[in-house]
């Protein structure tokens, strides 16, 4: 700090002696040049203090106007920052020591004074109000500081008593800094443990015993003076002296409520499906490896049941998401309330649940448990008026019998979902290893379906359909064919599920309708008599919003008459969703494109339905066909089947006729159609086109005329 010096000098004396002889003094000391203003009373001192600046002040107690401490306090306030020095008489020493109380920084007992100590003593008033006034700065801008920041801050003194709270302190504890100093930091600073309510030890006393800042454990919440709770999150530092002993602590906490509930969120929204609140997958995993580590104890089995919805696209497509939406939480809730509290039912995405049965004496458990799950399903779901009805599928697996960790108990219970999905709706499956190779299996087939397309794997067959009164082919039908590069040829019955599962029928249904057209194309501008061609249509392609597009794009590029395209559906594809099958085969008839019904007699078809649809043929399945020869007997289902068509006034075509047998029998039912190797299997373009030209062999069709 820079030393002042003193230059300028208000001297309140009454006494012209005791002016003089201090003027003396300073003459003495060499101060000839210092501006000393004298005045003689206090009314005088104050006009002066209010006109000019002073280096210093020198005032006598005993003025005619003012005497005492009076004086000190009017020089105080007409000039609070210059220091003041008093002068007394010698009788009056402890009214001096009062004048520095109230803030004046030395006295001088006249009589006792020389020129030196007078020099000294002014001296160090200087000095010393320029530290107070320094220490007061400090101290200002410390407390503002401690009351802006956002932090709460307690000090304490060495016993730990309170000495010191910021605004914020006062609001967290509820104490007013008057109010608290003084008493016990444990009064005024109440902490608790969150989680065992137990006190948590004062963090003070081992700031100072250890000597350095220490925090305080974990999940402390603050009981406030009206018994409010408030999360903190802090630290506590001790104070030192000059020695470096400790002389005190200071504490800095805040209120962590707002972070503390947003780790809560976020650890929740990180488990848990948005859609349906239940746990997701990640809680799943945790769940199921904490089952599997807790059930050999108990002598217990875990469940892992898949259950995906059947037909959940179909409601999500033609009532859309929101309704879709309602559904799926709807059917979560369902699910929870049928397992025990003990269970977890999670979701995993879309419309595929898990449900985690975490106690089970036996694998039957699960069975029960899946049965009550696909029943609780199917149970009509009233949303937004619409009464919806949806059916699921269950696949279960079993711990330890079918996997030792989570991962593969979800992955084997999705692999038997599958296989109940193929043994017909609304069922469930536990798991087998030999499901395993097949779902493998089943996998790279769908890895390399991805590709075929591009790599131009794919190619089509044409069979031909025989008109059983003139013998003439009447038709022909395109069946796919794909030549895996390394597997060589794949079975349609093989390929054709797995690429509805994963989407990629539309593709590839795209590309055999155009194929097959350009090709009927070709033959019809040959001069080939050929009536129909027809193309198999899966329900996904019936299904997909684009389809009537994409077959009348299909006929309007190769220019095909429609009325020479033929389209198999199966029963189940119309039945599905009669209402939209019925305007879309209505367009289609507009158009003149033919509809036929594949594997007829296989489905669950109603009569009173068939008759909605404007269809023009019946393709009775391959298995009626065989009975023909295997059970002669017992031929009343071809036979009913044959008939029900004519009612209905449609073209019947019998599929898959291998002998003379079946197709007399056939024929003496007046079937109009039929197709089989007994006639020809599916052939390549070049050798149907051969076909076409030469027709079937004379031998082959025994023509009743
Ligand atoms: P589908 O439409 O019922 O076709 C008839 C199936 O029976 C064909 O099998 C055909 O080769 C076979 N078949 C014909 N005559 C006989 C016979 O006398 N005896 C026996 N045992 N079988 C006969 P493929 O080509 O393996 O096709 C199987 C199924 O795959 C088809 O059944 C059809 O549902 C589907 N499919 C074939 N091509 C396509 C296609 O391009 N698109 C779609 N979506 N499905 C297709
Ligand atoms: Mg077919
Ligand atoms: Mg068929």
């Amino acid at each position: 700090m820079k030393k002042k010096s003193i230059k300028v000098l208000l001297l309140v004396e009454d006494n012209p002696g005791d002016a003089r002889l201090l003027r003396e003094m300073f003459n003495e000391q060499g101060l000839h040049n210092i501006d000393l203003t004298h005045v003689a009373c206090m009314g005088e001192a104050e006009e002066h203090l209010g006109r000019s600046t002073f280096d210093i002040i020198l005032l006598d107690l005993g003025l005619p106007d003012e005497q005492g401490l009076g004086a000190v306090r009017r020089a105080h306030v007409a000039a609070p920052r210059v220091p003041l020095v008093v002068l007394t008489g010698s009788d009056d020493e402890s009214m001096a020591t009062q004048a520095l109380q109230e803030g004046a920084q030395d006295y001088l007992i006249k009589g006792q004074i020389d020129g030196r100590s007078l020099l000294r003593a002014l001296r160090y008033a200087v000095e010393r109000k320029t530290l107070e006034e320094a220490f007061f700065v400090e101290k200002e801008r410390a407390q503002v500081t401690l009351n802006c920041i956002g932090d709460a801050v307690v000090c304490t003194d060495i016993s730990g008593n309170i000495t010191f709270l910021n605004l914020v302190a006062e609001k967290m504890t509820g104490w007013s800094w008057k109010e608290a100093t003084g008493r016990p930091m444990a009064e005024v600073f109440r902490i608790l443990d969150a989680t065992s309510r137990e006190t948590t030890p004062n963090p003070m006393e081992r700031a100072v015993g250890q000597n350095r800042t220490v925090h305080l454990p974990t999940n402390c919440i603050l009981i406030r003076r009206d018994g409010f709770e408030i999360p903190i999150e802090d630290s506590v530092a001790p104070i030192h002296n000059r020695e470096g002993q400790p002389t005190g602590a200071v504490i800095v906490f805040r209120d962590v409520s707002a972070a503390r509930a947003m780790v809560v969120q976020m650890t929740h929204s990180a488990e848990h499906d948005f859609l349906t609140g239940l746990p997701n997958r990640m809680l799943l995993n945790d769940r199921v490896n904490q089952a599997i580590v807790l059930a050999p104890r108990h002598n217990r089995k875990v469940g892992v049941l898949f259950l995906d919805l059947d037909g959940f696209k179909h409601i999500n497509d033609s009532l859309g998401h929101p309704i879709g939406d309602k559904l799926l939480q709807s059917i979560a809730k369902r699910l929870v309330d049928c397992v025990r509290s003990s269970d977890t039912v999670s979701r995993q995405g879309g419309d595929e649940f898990v449900v985690l049965l975490s106690e089970m004496e036996q694998s039957e458990d699960a069975a029960i448990s899946a049965l009550r799950l696909l029943q609780a399903v199917a149970e009509a779901h009233t949303i937004d008026q619409h009464d919806l009805h949806v059916t699921a599928s269950i696949g279960v697996s079993v711990f330890p019998d079918d996997g030792k960790d989570a991962e593969t108990l979800i992955k084997n219970a999705d692999i038997a979902m599958y296989q109940a999905k193929e043994n017909g709706r609304q069922s469930y499956q536990f798991f087998k290893p030999a499901m395993n190779v097949r779902a493998v299996e089943r996998q790279s087939i769908e890895e390399s379906l991805r590709r075929a397309l591009e790599r131009k794997e794919f190619s089509l067959q044409y069979q031909p359909k025989i008109d059983l009164r003139t013998g003439k082919i009447s038709g022909a039908e395109a069946l796919i064919r794909w030549t895996h590069p390394v597997r060589g040829p794949v079975s349609p019955a093989q390929f054709i599920p797995v690429a509805e599962d994963c989407g990629l029928i539309l593709p590839i249904g795209q590309w055999v309708l155009r194929e097959a057209c350009k090709q009927a194309r070709v033959w019809v501008d040959a001069g080939l008599p050929l009536a129909t061609m027809a193309v198999n249509i899966s329900s996904m392609e019936f299904r997909d919003d684009n389809f009537l597009e994409s077959v009348f794009a299909a006929l309007n590029e190769t220019g095909l008459d429609p009325k020479s395209l033929e389209l198999e559906l199966t029963e189940s594809v119309l039945m599905k969703r009669a209402e939209s099958a019925a305007s879309v085969l209505k367009t289609l008839r507009e158009r003149g494109v033919q509809i036929a019904v594949d594997d007829f007699g296989t489905g669950y078809s109603s009569l009173s339905y068939l008759r909605k649809f404007p269809i023009d043929a019946l393709k009775i399945d391959q298995s009626f066909v065989r009975q023909i020869s295997s059970t002669p007997d017992d031929t009343t289902i071809v036979t009913a089947v044959i008939s029900m068509g004519r009612s209905l006034k449609l073209r019947v075509v019998a599929e898959g006729v291998e002998t003379q047998e079946e197709l007399a029998f056939l024929q003496a039912r007046q079937c109009d159609e039929a197709q089989g190797y007994y006639f020809s299997r599916p052939v390549l373009p070049l050798q149907f086109a051969r076909l076409l030209k030469s027709g079937i062999p004379e031998s082959a069709v025994v023509v009743h005329r």
